[in-house]
């Protein structure tokens, strides 16, 4: 069973992760973008982990919906709303449950994935973090790790694609070749949970 303490362990492993990766995520954004998705993600991340602290919420949804509020109101970029959505999403899928299991887990965030791809209107293959969430949540049934690498080999796979979403759409057949920022950084968010997990 997954409890409270897993779901804030989970938010402080991306932060950490986001908070490494920074540079990389906003080298990544240059070429397709506007060199901020790295320290878009660092704000928003901190400001996770403080309110998180701070608050201490002692159910699983009430975690991600104070996690996915935050991300909503201090990230100004595109990532914000959507990774802000996700985690809101997914945390009232959640309710209020102490623990919740691994399916309903997964299901949550399923609804989740859903909910980024309503807002965002993106599907799979228009090189955005939805190459490397649908994947992970295809495979959450086989355990965090499988999902950890099916994220990491959808934000691989966003490389060759031609960007239909997003601000890498505005430069057309120029965003081929270029892996996406989104995407690499949702599979740092899934690969934190095999860190939260200890697996
Ligand atoms: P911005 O593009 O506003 O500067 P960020 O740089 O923080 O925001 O995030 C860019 C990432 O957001 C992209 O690499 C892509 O993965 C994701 N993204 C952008 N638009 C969409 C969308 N409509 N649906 C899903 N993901 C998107
Ligand atoms: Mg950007």
């Amino acid at each position: 069973m997954l409890d409270a303490k897993f779901f804030r362990r989970w938010m402080s492993a991306t932060a950490a992760s986001v908070d490494r990766e920074a540079d990389r995520l906003t080298a990544l954004d240059s070429p397709i973008g506007d060199a901020d998705h790295g320290s878009n993600l660092r704000r928003g991340f901190a400001a996770v982990t403080a309110a998180l602290e701070e608050e201490a919420p002692d159910a699983p949804g009430a975690v991600l919906v104070l996690a996915g509020k935050q991300l909503i109101s201090k990230v100004g970029g595109a990532s914000g709303p959507l990774y802000g959505t996700l985690l809101r999403r997914a945390g009232k899928t959640l309710g209020d449950a102490a623990e919740v299991d691994d399916e309903q887990f997964a299901k949550a965030l399923r609804a989740g994935v859903d909910a980024v791809m309503a807002l965002g209107g993106a599907a799979p293959g228009d090189k955005t973090m939805v190459d490397a969430l649908v994947p992970a949540v295809d495979a959450l049934g086989g355990g965090f790790a499988s999902a950890a690498a099916a994220a990491e080999e959808g934000a691989l796979a966003t490389t060759p694609l031609q960007a239909r979403k997003g601000r890498a759409s505005y430069l057309g057949e120029r965003s081929i070749g270029h892996q996406d920022p989104g995407a690499t950084s949702s599979a740092l968010l899934v690969a934190a949970l095999v860190e939260a997990s200890g697996e």
